[in-house]
């Protein structure tokens, strides 16, 4: 029948369409329903993705401008950035995404339907897109419908002057200045965008350092390097209100010192974390519950307390991160067939994709020593990495906090040149408890900057680095 499945995803982003995909993979009859007219939702859209391409072109241009001449390559004063075809190129790496997802789509048979997901009851589902309106039925769900821009009291997102991430990923030319409220995740890589083509950036965050979530060396280092591509920093400083001024948007804030100021600049940026988005699910008529802060309320198999209603990614607790939604996503097709999939929380590596990147996973110092665990330390600096002279990339360090008695790994945080590929490594080694000795026992190719790890792992086990 055809409008009648056995399960159906609502949003196709990394939750939805990994969940859709696996439970095709497994025999069920399965439809994706997304309100856009593009697969892949936040991530693919205005996420992960184009992110990730506005940093490579602008960490290019930063490398064309300050390092091509100390390897010897010489632009004659030539270097200027096409704005336009710097967000068109963006655009064509999401299209060529957007269009790997609907391939996938039709590949494992899934049925798309485009439009808003409203539900009647709990095994009926309105979709809803201008005129056309559908019934689908299912025996499960899996809400899967991501995330959206928080703001603060005081700042009233326009998207005109004061915008969110979405919005900054889509600018017609190129900001002389940027406010950005927030100095997390989003902050730091937004400011390292636009701060490398040589926008005035200003990141303005509450705490007393930069992605404040992450172990305190990180943010400190992070601070250093961001400080170096002229970004200005204002530490534990408060922000009260942002205004539209036309052509200009102003922040007043209270510094650390407690006195007040005001700043202008082209645009300001609102980057102080995101919440479950469920608009327009009509989750009441399903009888679903909900946590006080606007989340999916689940149950350790993300079963919702409707038996036949599950929910992943960002709209369930956790970290928004796409690989967690992704993870999530499969694990509830495998519950769903009757399996007991896997998830290990403690070991979900969280990535900053700034340069030098940050990448994270396990405790950080500061948990481990709230919870009374012994810990040892092992540091070893960039700088003393072959590999990282070469390409003269000597800022940062990995850091891996081991257990004494047995040599368990119990976090490892790396800020430096491809922490987020070098960090894949300690999440294996983790997840199979293989200790700190194996680790600096095997074979590491030469020069890599994974050779940072072995020598940090042979500190933390009492031997010296043998790395110069
Ligand atoms: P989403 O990707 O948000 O998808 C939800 C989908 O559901 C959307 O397409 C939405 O339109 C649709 N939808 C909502 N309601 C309905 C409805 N009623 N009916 C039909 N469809 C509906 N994470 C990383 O791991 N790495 C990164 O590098 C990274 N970079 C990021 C950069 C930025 C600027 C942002 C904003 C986020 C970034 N994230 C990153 C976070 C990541 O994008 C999210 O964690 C991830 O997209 C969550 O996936 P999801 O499937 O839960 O939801
Ligand atoms: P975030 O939680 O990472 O950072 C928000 C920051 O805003 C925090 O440092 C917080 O202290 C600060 N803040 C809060 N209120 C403030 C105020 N009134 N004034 C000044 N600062 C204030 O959130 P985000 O950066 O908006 O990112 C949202 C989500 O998107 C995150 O959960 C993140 O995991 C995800 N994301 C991930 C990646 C990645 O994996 N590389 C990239 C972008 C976004």
């Amino acid at each position: 029948m055809e409008n009648q499945y056995d399960v159906i995803f609502i949003g196709s982003g990394p939750g939805g369409y990994s969940g859709a995909i696996r439970a095709s993979q497994l025999g069920y009859k399965v439809a994706i329903v997304e309100k856009y007219t593009t697969l892949g939702g936040t991530c693919t859209n205005v996420g992960c993705i184009p992110a990730k391409a506005l940093l490579d072109s602008t960490e290019h241009y930063h490398q064309a401008k300050e390092q091509f001449k100390t390897h010897g390559i010489n632009l004659n004063g030539e270097l200027a950035l096409d704005f336009t075809q710097f967000i068109r190129r963006k655009a064509g790496v999401i299209s060529q995404n957007t269009s790997g997802l609907i391939y996938l789509m039709k590949k494992n048979k899934i049925d798309v339907h485009q439009g808003l997901g409203s539900f009647l009851d709990s095994t009926h589902l309105t979709v809803s897109s201008g005129d056309k309106q559908a019934i689908l039925t299912s025996k499960y769900f899996v809400i899967a419908t991501g995330s959206k821009p928080s703001s603060i009291p005081g700042v009233i997102i326009d998207k005109k002057r004061i915008i969110t991430s979405t919005e900054s990923l889509s600018l017609t030319a190129q900001p002389k200045s940027m406010i950005i409220i927030g100095g997390g995740v989003i902050g730091v890589e937004l400011a390292s965008v636009y701060a490398r083509i040589g926008t005035e950036v200003t990141i303005i965050e509450y705490t007393d350092s930069l992605i404040p979530t992450m172990d305190r060396e990180l943010g400190k280092a992070l601070y250093k390097s961001l400080v170096k591509l002229n970004i200005k920093i204002l530490l534990s400083s408060k922000v009260q209100s942002a205004s539209n001024l036309g052509e200009a948007a102003s922040v007043k804030l209270l510094d650390k010192t407690g006195k007040e100021g005001i700043i202008t600049a082209e645009y300001c940026l609102v980057a102080v974390g995101r919440s479950a988005y469920t608009d327009g699910l009509n989750l009441d008529k399903a009888g679903i519950q909900m946590e006080k802060n606007g989340k999916v309320f689940v149950n350790n198999q993300l079963q919702t307390n409707v038996s036949n209603i599950y929910a992943v990614g960002d709209v369930v607790h956790g970290p928004m991160l796409a690989h967690k939604a992704e993870d999530e996503g499969t694990f509830v097709a495998e519950v769903i067939n009757g399996q007991k999939p896997h998830i290990n929380y403690n070991l979900i590596p969280g990535v900053v994709y700034t340069w030098p990147e940050v990448a994270s996973v396990g405790a950080t110092e500061e948990q481990l020593r709230a919870q009374g665990v012994e810990y040892r330390t092992g540091k070893f600096p960039y700088s003393a990495s072959a590999r990282a002279r070469a390409s003269m990339d000597t800022d940062g360090f990995v850091k891996v906090l081991v257990s004494p008695k047995y040599g368990e790994i119990l976090g490892v945080h790396i800020i430096g040149p491809r922490a987020a590929d070098v960090i894949a490594q300690s999440v294996v080694a983790m997840e199979h408890e293989v200790t700190a000795k194996d680790m600096f026992r095997i074979s590491y190719a030469h020069p890599t900057y994974s050779e940072a790890l072995k020598d940090a792992y042979l500190i933390a086990s009492g031997q010296g680095a043998i790395n110069i």
